[in-house]
C-alpha cells in the first residue's frame, strides 16, 4: 500500500478541499485503510504541526489517531486542524495488530458543523462533559453504534437547547445502559423488596443501586435519592424520550437526578469528571459566554 503522503481536510469554509502535506510515516509495515464516521473526544498537541485526536468513531468505537501535519500553515491558508467534538467522515490507516498502535488520519470531511453548541458555555460544557465521561468509559476498538447516536442526537439537541440538564441526564442514562453499568432502581439491591413509598431511600454505586431503610445501615458507600427524580429515572427508561418529556421536571429535580448519575458514573470512572462541576454551576441556566480555547 503506498504510504499516505496528506491529511485532506474539507472543512465548511467554502474554500474546498485542503490538502495538508505529511509528515514522513515512520513505519511502513502491515497497514489497513478503514472508512467510519465519528466525533471528536478529545484532541491533543502532539507537536507544533501534529495533533492527536481521541475519535469516538459509529462502527470502530473509540479510536486514537493522530493527524501528522495538520496544524501546518500554507501559503493560502491558516491550517486549524480538527476541533473537538466536531463531526465528520474519516479514513484511517491502521498497523495491524490495531490495539497496539496509534491509528493514523488520512482523511477528514467535516460534517454537521453543530455551530450551536459553541454559542452558549452551558451547552459546551455539556457536549465537553458527554466525551469526557464516554472516553473515559468506553474501550479502544470497542464499537457501540447505539452509544455513537444517543453522543450525536445529545449534541443535535444541545445546539438549541435553552436548559441542559434534561439532555444530559438523558445521555447519562444512555451511557450507563450501553456500558452495561445501569443501576438497579426498582428495588433494594440488599433485600430484592420494593421499597416502602416513604422515609429515605439511598444509592449504592458500588452495589449498583438503590438501598431501602431496613438495608442501608449495613452499607456505607451510599448517599441519599430524591423519590421525585427516581420517577423521572423510571420514566426515562419504561418510555420513550418524547413521551418521557411530556411532563418536564423541576429544575432541582433534574439536577438531582444528574448529581446521582454522575455519582454512580464518577465510581465507574474511578474519579470524579473534571467537567461536572462546570456544569453543576451553569445547569438549568443559560448565560451568555466567550468561548473558551479548547
Ligand atoms: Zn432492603
Amino acid at each position: 500500500m503506498p504510504t499516505p503522503r496528506y491529511v485532506i481536510l474539507h472543512h465548511h469554509t467554502g474554500d474546498g478541499e485542503h490538502r495538508v502535506k505529511a509528515l514522513p510515516r515512520p513505519y511502513y509495515g502491515d497497514m489497513a485503510l478503514i472508512q467510519d464516521t465519528g466525533v471528536t473526544l478529545r484532541r491533543l498537541d502532539f507537536s507544533e504541526t501534529s495533533q492527536v485526536m481521541v475519535f469516538f468513531t459509529r462502527a470502530h468505537g473509540k479510536v486514537r489517531a493522530i493527524g501528522k501535519g495538520i496544524k501546518r500553515s500554507t501559503k493560502t491558508r491558516f491550517a486549524v486542524g480538527i476541533d473537538l467534538l466536531e463531526v465528520g467522515e474519516m479514513v484511517l490507516s491502521v498497523r495491524q495488530p490495531r490495539q497496539e498502535a496509534l491509528a493514523t488520519l488520512t482523511e477528514w470531511k467535516q460534517g454537521r458543523a453543530l455551530a450551536g453548541l459553541r454559542e452558549k458555555l452551558p451547552r459546551l460544557y455539556a457536549g465537553q462533559y458527554a466525551s469526557e465521561i464516554t472516553a473515559a468509559l468506553t474501550e479502544d476498538w470497542d464499537p457501540h453504534p447505539d452509544l455513537y447516536d444517543g453522543l450525536l442526537n445529545l449534541l443535535d439537541e444541545l445546539c438549541g437547547a435553552d436548559a441542559v440538564a434534561e439532555p444530559i441526564v438523558g445521555y447519562q442514562c444512555v451511557l450507563l445502559q450501553q456500558i452495561g453499568s445501569w443501576p438497579e432502581f426498582e428495588v433494594c439491591v440488599a433485600c430484592r423488596r420494593t421499597p416502602s413509598a416513604h422515609g429515605d431511600l439511598y444509592f449504592s454505586s458500588l452495589e449498583g443501586g438503590l438501598l431501602c431503610r431496613d438495608c442501608e445501615s449495613g452499607f456505607t458507600e451510599k448517599r441519599l435519592v430524591d423519590r421525585r427524580g427516581l420517577a423521572m429515572i423510571r420514566s426515562r427508561i419504561t418510555s420513550s424520550t418524547a413521551v418521557a418529556r411530556e411532563g418536564r421536571q423541576s429544575d432541582a429535580v433534574v439536577e438531582g437526578v444528574f448529581d446521582v448519575l454522575n455519582y454512580h458514573i464518577a465510581h465507574q470512572m474511578g474519579r470524579e469528571p473534571l467537567l461536572a462541576s462546570k456544569l453543576a454551576r451553569g445547569k438549568g441556566h443559560t448565560h451568555e459566554g466567550t468561548e473558551p480555547r479548547l
